[in-house]
């Protein structure tokens, strides 16, 4: 296995970071973040950005919060970013990670986004010590579809990235 599994989370036999059980994220009827979804199927990342002020903005909005024009598309990030801020929880906030705790919760800061900030899990030892401003990247986390027919989606989580 080579290529562009290295960009994969659930590349190797230890599956996705969270325990299988949770709801499945849709994008919302309305079509508005189905541009985000779709992307990131495709493992690339993309977050929003006003076509008149040019201001990138998450998560996604029909109008942008700067100028309050309708006129917002998409546009692709790096997915490079730092750690902003952070928590590990230690309970369950649902059924199905009753034997999941600890993990990482991360909130990102893109490098190329006008600083605008995601939330993902930060992959690798739960327990890790994590600092405010270390640089991170992308990794996205496929999920193929369960008994029930939930469509295929990906995840978009976060490594350290190196130095
Ligand atoms: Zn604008």
């Amino acid at each position: 296995m080579t290529g562009d599994q290295t960009n994969t989370a659930t590349s190797g036999p230890s599956g996705p970071y969270l325990a299988e059980g949770l709801p499945a994220p849709r994008p919302a009827s309305d079509g508005l973040d189905e541009p985000y979804w779709s992307a990131a199927r495709e493992h690339r990342l993309l977050v929003q950005r006003c076509e008149t002020c040019g201001t990138h903005q998450w998560g996604p909005e029909w109008m942008c919060h700067t100028c309050q024009s309708f006129e917002v598309g998409w546009v692709e990030a790096s997915g490079r970013g730092t750690i902003y801020s952070w928590q590990r929880p230690h309970h369950p906030v649902h059924p199905a990670l009753r034997d999941q705790g600890p993990y990482l919760v991360v909130l990102v800061e893109l490098d190329d986004a006008d600083g605008v900030r995601m939330v993902g899990n930060l992959l690798g030892d739960p327990l890790q010590e994590v600092v405010i401003g270390a640089p991170v990247e992308a990794a996205f986390e496929d999920h193929a579809p369960d008994v029930d027919g939930v469509e295929p989606y990906t995840l978009v989580q976060w490594r350290l990235a190196a130095g």
